[in-house]
């Protein structure tokens, strides 16, 4: 089914999930209640619907993530979450607006408790949204965020279906009743699959790590084999994907990091992962030792070569974003594979280099032009410096770009502008894929 046709089904399915109830609530409409009442009615159960379709959406189905791309999956939810925003706020104000008795349900002391539990719900989802937009302002660590953002969530969603099931109306029939409990199981049902099966799962695929080795730029080469024999049958991944990993701890934790293959997708019996210290969980992994489990979720995402039919790759990467374009020249090589490659790589200095013994290794095919471009060269440094713009690539690339796709991966500001000199030098900006690191 061709990617299109999948959209126009998701939409088609969430804007059914999100207006069903007011269909059901057309059937006894209350006239009495009057048109603004019934609004803010309505603007409270769509935000409602749609906030269970949250927890889809970041509970990292494949059948909902794989056709669009985790980091287009994650932006939609963010999307939604102004939408829900909205909705949830509107929904007490055009009461508040319509009828200023309403206001008394603000009162905390007298209110009755389902008055009490929207206002919790509708604090929580301000909480949320403040912590998850200015993390780093709140200088909160992206695990400590994490389970704050799963607690708050669970707090929004409670306390909202309890307002809705306290308040009564528009569910008392059998109808409406069977939609809230079918919704309300539903909620549940993603709970336990995200935090009790998908685990049990990634149990049972469990990876060993074989060797730790020291990489240039501070990073580390984590070498990890199957553990199972579900492990080896569900090792497959195309080049330039990435999976969400856990070491060592159990298969429960909360939080698991991205990281990108850098390994031949050909040879799954053995995996690589280069990592760079960056904060608290990839600065211990230089404490992991072989033996440890590695659990693992993936593989995951768009960027990879095999998703286009091309004439040859422009691939640029700066720092570690090496690593998916690693995993792509690995891959060409052991296919056979004889279309050119461009490898446009930024560093600092040659200390720098990540995997640059095993880059030139896979620069002796003719075909495969690497170009190391470093911004604090040393002197002897013959090669490229300064940063990777459109003189750089026109130096390197032949006149006749059609039927090339570029590749983009590494720190943003490198991206911005390595995918703007991509399109300066004739690319066409459909054939520029790009992968930031910082999704979150
Ligand atoms: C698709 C993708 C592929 C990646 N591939 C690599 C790779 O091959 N090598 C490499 O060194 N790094 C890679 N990264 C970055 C790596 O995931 C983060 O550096 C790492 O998770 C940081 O965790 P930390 O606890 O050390 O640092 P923290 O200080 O906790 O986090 C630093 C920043 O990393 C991001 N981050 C942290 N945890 C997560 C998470 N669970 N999910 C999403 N983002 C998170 C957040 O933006 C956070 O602000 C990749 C990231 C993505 C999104």
């Amino acid at each position: 089914m061709s990617t299109r046709m999948r959209l126009a089904g998701w939409y088609t399915g969430l804007c059914g999930v999100a207006l069903a109830p007011l269909a059901l609530c057309l059937i006894n409409l209350d006239p009495g209640r009057g048109f603004w009442v019934n609004l803010s009615v309505a603007a409270g159960f769509v935000a409602l619907s749609l906030l269970g379709l949250q927890f889809l959406l970041a509970a990292r189905w494949p059948r909902a993530t794989t056709p669009f791309g985790a980091d287009v999956v994650l932006q939609f939810h963010r999307q939604m979450t102004a939408l829900i925003v909205l909705l949830a706020l509107g929904h007490p104000i055009v009461l508040f607006l319509w009828d200023s008795r309403f206001l008394h349900l603000l009162d905390l002391v007298d209110a009755p408790v389902r008055a009490r539990l929207a206002v919790l719900s509708i604090v929580a989802l301000l909480a949320l949204v403040v912590t998850s937009r200015w993390r780093r302002v709140f200088r909160l660590s992206y695990s400590t965020w994490q389970a704050l953002h799963a607690g708050l969530a669970l707090i929004v969603v409670g306390a909202a279906l309890a307002h809705v099931l306290l308040i009564g109306y528009y569910v008392d029939q059998v109808w409406e009743k069977a939609l809230w409990v079918f919704y309300t199981a539903a909620f549940v049902w993603i709970g336990f699959w995200v935090r009790v099966v998908k685990p049990f799962q990634r149990h049972r695929r469990r990876l060993t790590v074989v060797a730790v080795h020291e990489e240039a730029g501070g990073s580390l080469r984590l070498e990890l084999r199957p553990a199972t024999t579900a492990a080896r049958k569900a090792m497959t991944f195309s080049p330039g994907q990435f999976a969400w990993i856990m070491v060592g701890r159990s298969p429960f934790a909360i939080t698991y990091h991205p990281f990108s293959y850098a390994s031949s997708a050909l040879h799954t019996e053995r995996l690589t992962f280069i990592v760079r210290a960056f904060g608290s969980f990839t600065s211990a992994l230089a404490d992991v030792r072989p033996g440890e489990p590695v659990y693992i979720d993936g593989p995951w995402g768009h960027f990879s070569p095999d998703r286009v039919a091309a004439k040859g790759w422009v691939l640029i990467a700066g720092g570690v974003g090496i690593t998916p374009m690693l995993s792509i020249l690995l891959t060409r090589r052991d296919r056979g594979d004889t279309r050119p490659a461009w490898l446009f790589y930024g560093a600092r200095d040659q200390e720098s280099l990540i995997a640059w013994e095993q880059l030139r290794a896979l620069a002796d095919d003719p075909a495969v032009t690497l170009v190391p471009v470093l911004s604090r060269a040393g002197e002897g440094w013959t090669g490229e410096r300064g940063r990777v713009d459109a003189g750089l690539l026109r130096r390197h690339l032949p006149d006749d770009l059609t039927g090339l796709h570029a590749y983009v991966c590494g720190p943003p500001a490198m991206m911005d502008a390595s995918c703007e000199a991509a399109v300066d030098v004739g690319l066409a900006e459909r054939s520029v894929h790009s992968e930031r690191f910082a999704m979150v």
